[in-house]
């Protein structure tokens, strides 16, 4: 039987044969032990404590921080889905997103020391020359050196052809690097030996804009030709920033004063290379708003089972009932669960299919290879924009269930909420992801792949009807793939001759793709599980809900993709502050 994200079939696969799933399963259970018992007791001082900056340009984390982190070097768990050439497991990437799923939950602000480091590693392994990959990878699969990605400067944020870093060549065939990066996440700190710096800059005489853009590798200590770390280099950071949530994370600011760094990749190729990374940490920073979520649920359903107000409809006269026998309160419960739910399906379903790829083209098989990487790449902006919007949903929600003990920093539940606001702005904000919906993906094959999919979900549609137990679903999958079947005709259609207006309807567009996609693959895991056993209801249970009521929200969203842009350029700006 197939199941969602169908570990079964990558296993099958050569290039993946050794991730079978009983061996998946029990490294994972393990892990949980791990993040459990190591991370997760770390999160609330990363909230409380924080990071700080000193004079001298170093940063410290929490007292608990180093020691947890230096157990994850120790077990190896970063290294799983990487080259086994430089001393990775070979594994594919969706059990290391299920790793990183756990490292999230447990404290997200240190989880983004490996993420970002996840992502280095990717880059320099794509991209890097031999003698790049021999010097930086071994550590930093081990995460002994943890990476960073360096694009945003003061004017140049989503925009990041606006980069004014300059890269000049020095004799020996490195480069000087001088400029200021901002928002550097875990750009300086003290819970490892090095800091490998991938920088976006520009060469002399180089071409405007992203065109003109080259990636360098400059590590915080120089690495000599043994591996031994030499001289400081002149990255510094001079200060990091205060904000609202993700405390335990460094933001920092970055000045680069003649560092000395190495090209990776060919000169002017620095966007593109930066691409990879960026994919692989847009899929992460997705499951970002799944992890949250995840957190603050379990804290809001153990708290909605304590706390006792009122009397519940049926229950005794003269008792007090737990919140969770309200039904309002269990809406808040049941919705967080079924999102919970669809955001796994869609994450780990995009990460399958990133591996599907990657197993094809080791088989040598381009098309199969083609077919996978563009649902990929198509899942790429739905898994991040849509995870991370409804992270912060699902985070208000589990405070919500608290009521004012939500609101007060006490039980914790204000940090999830707080925590969760960046997974919309960063690595792309997610008014960016809907354009790349919108421009890029959209137009793989004129929407051909995205109509491959809504097909696949018709025709789950009808299976739904078959299965007997699902209600309502059926009918409300068929309605929404319809819907979403709209839109992107209309899309493609209009998108030459009315970019704007295609820009316009792309927020909604992704919610509306985006949700059609949870609940079509809600729907085959509910088709998949044994509707008798414990899982199998739960699951079942949580899909149906996402299909019957979560679902048809979204299909009010349609008026507002096909309207063309006037109506939200009718007012001028200062028309727009009339009262
Ligand atoms: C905590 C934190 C950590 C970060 N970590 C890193 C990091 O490690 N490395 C790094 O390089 N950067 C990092 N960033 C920077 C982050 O990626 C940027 O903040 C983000 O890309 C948005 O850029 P901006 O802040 O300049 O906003 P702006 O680009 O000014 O955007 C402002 C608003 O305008 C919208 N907008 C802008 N342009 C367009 C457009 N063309 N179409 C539609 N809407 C548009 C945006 O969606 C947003 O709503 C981090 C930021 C924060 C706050």
């Amino acid at each position: 039987m197939e199941h969602i994200a169908d570990l079964d079939a990558i296993a099958a696969t050569e290039r993946f044969g050794h991730a079978d799933p009983a061996t998946v399963h029990d490294v994972l259970a393990e892990v949980g032990r791990f993040m459990a018992e190591v991370v997760a007791p770390t999160n609330r001082d990363g909230d409380t404590i924080g990071a700080t900056w000193h004079d001298d340009g170093t940063v410290t984390l929490p007292d608990s921080f180093k020691p947890a982190y230096t157990k994850w070097v120790e077990s190896g768990y970063g290294a799983m889905p990487f080259d086994p050439d430089y001393g990775g497991a070979g594994f594919p990437w969706i059990t290391a997103i299920a790793v990183q799923e756990m490292l999230t939950s447990a404290n997200m602000a240190l989880s983004l020391c490996p993420l970002l480091t996840q992502g280095a590693i990717e880059a320099i392994h794509v991209h890097g020359s031999d003698a790049q990959k021999a010097t930086y990878l071994p550590k930093m699969l081990t995460g002994e050196w943890t990476g960073t990605m360096n694009l945003t400067e003061p004017q140049a944020g989503s925009d990041v052809g606006a980069v004014s870093t300059k890269a000049q060549p020095r004799a020996d065939g490195s480069w000087a690097i001088s400029g200021q990066k901002i928002f550097i996440t875990w750009g300086e700190h003290d819970v490892a030996d090095n800091i490998v710096h991938l920088v976006l800059a520009r060469t002399p005489g180089s071409p405007p804009g992203t065109r003109g853009i080259s990636m360098f590798v400059v590590p915080k200590y120089l690495v000599g030709a043994d591996g031994s770390l030499g001289d400081r280099n002149a990255a510094t950071c001079v200060s990091i920033e205060h904000k609202l949530g993700i405390h335990g994370s460094p933001t920092c600011v970055m000045s680069y004063d003649d560092a000395i760094g190495w090209l990776v990749g060919g000169e002017h190729e620095g966007m593109r290379n930066m691409f990879t990374m960026m994919n692989n940490a847009r899929l992460s920073v997705g499951l970002e708003g799944l992890c949250i979520s995840e957190r603050a649920f379990q804290q809001a359903l153990q708290y909605a089972q304590e706390r006792e107000q009122g009397r519940a409809v049926g229950a005794p006269a003269g008792t007090s009932s737990p919140i969770i026998d309200h039904p309002d309160v269990r809406r808040m419960l049941v919705t967080q669960r079924a999102w919970i739910d669809g955001m796994r399906a869609l994450i780990y379903t995009n990460a399958s299919a990133l591996d599907r790829a990657t197993a094809a083209k080791a088989a040598g098989d381009a098309d199969e290879a083609l077919r996978w990487q563009e649902l990929a790449d198509l899942l790429i902006p739905l898994s991040k924009g849509l995870c991370t919007d409804v992270g912060n949903e699902m985070t208000s929600l589990a405070l919500q269930v608290h009521g004012g003990m939500g609101y007060v920093e006490e039980t914790g539940a204000a940090q999830h909420y707080r925590d969760a606001r960046i997974a919309a702005i960063y690595e792309g904000t997610n008014g960016i992801q809907a354009a790349d919906l919108v421009s890029r993906k959209l137009g793989m094959r004129s929407g051909g792949v995205v109509t491959e999919l809504l097909d696949e979900f018709g025709h789950r549609a009808d299976s739904l009807d078959t299965d007997g137990g699902m209600g309502a679903f059926g009918e409300r999958l068929r309605a929404a793939v319809a819907d979403a079947r709209a839109a992107t005709e209309h899309l493609v259609r209009t998108a030459a001759d009315d970019p704007r207006s295609l820009l316009s309807s792309s927020s909604p567009y992704l919610r509306l793709l985006g949700t059609t996609v949870c609940a079509g693959l809600l729907a085959k895991g509910a088709l998949s599980v044994a509707a008798e056993d414990e899982f199998g209801v739960a699951k079942r249970a949580s899909a149906k809900f996402f299909g019957e009521q979560i679902l048809p929200t979204v299909a009010g969203l349609l008026p507002a993709i096909t309207a063309d842009a006037g109506a939200l350029y009718e007012l001028e700006p200062a028309q727009l502050a009339t009262r």
